[in-house]
């Protein structure tokens, strides 16, 4: 044994060195269809004077003011309540692993539906937090009755609501969601990670309770490689939750780049109305597929079941087309495959390749 054997065997937690690293598939050269990236590009003239911004950001100084006045943008492009405050995470991905470690009181449970975000779970599992899934019925609603059962018995410190839910692609039912709000013991996480395709929001009705939060992301809106989550939330909660984040967390050039992004929302509502219409013919292009049946949409993704998930996406990489292979991930999932809402060049590709793949 070396001697890093020996102090891994000790030190390092052998639950995480059991665990499986989260898988970045390879995509170069392919048409990546697989995590919810929008396709676009900025404009030419757009990039060109990003560039020229980040570009005069002083990177010798640890982020400061700069980061407060992302906050206030943000605040103001999503309409936030009075009352309430807005919390910056590198991702929402951070914003949900300080969750956890802020509600770490012993024996705390995170509630989820499933299938559901991974995160949720796995920020549970690296935390010492008890994870409970609640499966969705057959047509991906909430189970109200599974759900008030698992609050009851499990009185969870945290309920992750995703609205739309990843990877189903659904807005559940308002009404049910309200009563699991009024139900549940501890905070409730309404994650609205894709609220850019959305028809709804619960924005409006953040202020009505003290102890739901709303978690959001640039990730969907076009900024995944920058890396900017937010959530809001009564200020005096906020206030607690804000206590665990690393102080400079959000890097200057991303809080520059999402602030640039900010003043151009125009052209990325603009993509996003675009995607939204794709999304609607690529659901029509797959109901013309044989065996294949496209379910509802309110999200950048498409959840489709397929005859054969795993010879579909084999079929698909191999024709050059990256998409996600869900189907094993829960049993309400048998044989889908999950497809991000591409360019209308990209999709036409796809639906071709699957089409040859099936
Ligand atoms: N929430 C949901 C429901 C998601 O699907 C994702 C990403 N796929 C995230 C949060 C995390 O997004 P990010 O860390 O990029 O902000």
């Amino acid at each position: 044994m070396s001697r890093l054997d020996t102090v891994m065997a000790r030190w390092l937690r052998q639950d995480v060195q059991g665990m499986h690293a989260y898988a970045v598939q390879d995509s170069t050269g392919m048409i990546k269809l697989d995590a919810m990236e929008n396709p676009f590009r900025l404009p030419p003239a757009l990039q060109q004077a990003l560039g020229e911004r980040l570009g005069a950001v002083a990177i010798n100084r640890y982020p400061g003011a700069r980061i407060d006045t992302l906050r206030e943008a943000l605040a103001r492009h999503a309409g936030l309540p009075e009352g309430r405050a807005l919390m910056l995470g590198n991702g929402s991905d951070e914003l949900i692993s300080l969750l956890a470690m802020a509600c770490d009181v012993p024996g705390a449970t995170i509630v989820a539906p499933l299938p559901g975000f991974v995160m949720y779970q796995m920020s549970a599992q690296l935390q010492g937090l008890n994870f409970v899934g609640v499966p969705l019925t057959a047509d991906f609603e909430l189970d109200e009755a599974a759900m008030l059962a698992a609050l009851e018995a499990h009185q969870p410190a945290l309920l992750y609501i995703a609205y739309p839910n990843n990877p189903t692609a659904n807005l559940f039912d308002d009404r049910i969601v309200e009563r699991l709000i009024e139900a549940a013991p501890g905070l409730v996480v309404i994650d609205e990670a894709y609220q850019p395709f959305a028809s709804r929001s619960y924005i409006d009705r953040l202020a009505r309770h003290e102890h739901v939060l709303l978690m959001r992301t640039m990730s969907k809106f076009g900024l995944a490689g920058v890396r900017i989550g937010y959530m809001m939330g009564a200020e005096r909660l906020i206030a607690q939750i804000d206590k665990v984040r690393p102080p400079y967390n959000i890097s200057v050039l991303n809080a520059e780049a999402a602030l640039f992004a900010l003043e151009h929302a125009d052209e990325f509502a603009r993509q996003a109305a675009v995607l939204r219409e794709e999304r609607a013919r690529l659901i029509e292009a797959l109901k013309g597929l044989p065996g294949v049946t496209p379910f509802p949409s309110e999200a950048n993704m498409v959840l489709v079941r397929v005859p054969d998930a795993d010879r579909a996406f084999a079929g698909l990489k191999q024709r050059g087309v990256l998409v996600k292979n869900v189907s094993r991930m829960h049993p309400l999932l048998a044989a889908c495959l999950r497809l991000t809402v591409g360019t209308p060049d990209e999709n036409q590709r796809m639906i071709a390749a699957l089409r040859e793949s099936l």
